[in-house]
């Protein structure tokens, strides 16, 4: 058996609690505060790990850096383009059978044969649009 890290235990516990999808960077500087030997390398070579061994979802950013989910319900995300907030939309069981069905059908159009698709969505969330209406 492998033998895991406290780090890499500390890293997983951390991105399973926060709902604010962390870059590596933020990460890092949130959990050196606890662990000052902690280096950045590892802090990287862990989220590689475990997003290879499917606990946690690397997450990409139109605006900056890679994000780190550990949230585990099925959902996907919306980005805000103005904060750069990663906001969780969630889905029911329904909606993704949905959704794959709507997938399946525009693949097979290409002749392909579907397996998995990631939705992202971006736009102005709901405080950065209550920010902009009060401007007005
Ligand atoms: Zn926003
Ligand atoms: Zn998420």
């Amino acid at each position: 058996m492998k033998k895991y890290s406290k780090q890499r235990e500390i890293i997983l516990e951390s991105l399973r609690e926060r709902k604010d999808h962390p870059t590596a960077e933020k990460l890092f500087m949130d959990l050196k505060k606890q662990m000052p030997e902690l280096g950045i390398a590892t802090v990287y070579r862990n989220l590689t790990e475990l997003c290879e061994e499917g606990l946690i979802t690397k997450v990409k950013s139109k605006k900056g850096p890679d994000r780190y989910d550990g949230n585990e319900l099925p959902h996907i995300h919306f980005e805000c383009k103005k904060c750069g907030d990663f906001i969780d939309i969630y889905l029911t069981e329904t909606q993704i059978k949905q959704m794959h069905m709507s997938m399946k059908k525009l693949s097979t159009e290409v002749e392909a044969e579907y397996e998995n698709s990631e939705i992202y969505l971006n736009g102005i969330c709901k405080k950065c649009k209550k920010i902009a209406e009060k401007v007005v």
